[in-house]
């Protein structure tokens, strides 16, 4: 039986429940798979390429 708590991949808080789960809830688990997907990581690249461009940054 599995003893280790398991923490939330999204928050990093421990997770309750079953021990399969991987995040504490739905809004974890939409954070770290609109992660995943490079959606975030998408919009702040293309934010630092418009500051490069206009020479502002
Ligand atoms: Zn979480």
């Amino acid at each position: 039986m599995e003893t280790q708590p398991k923490n939330c991949m999204a928050c990093g808080k421990p997770v309750k429940g079953r021990s399969d789960k991987k995040f504490c809830d739905d809004y974890c688990r939409n954070a770290y798979n609109n992660r995943a997907n490079g959606i975030n990581s998408g919009i702040i690249r293309s934010i630092n390429n418009d500051l490069k461009r206009t020479g502002k940054y």
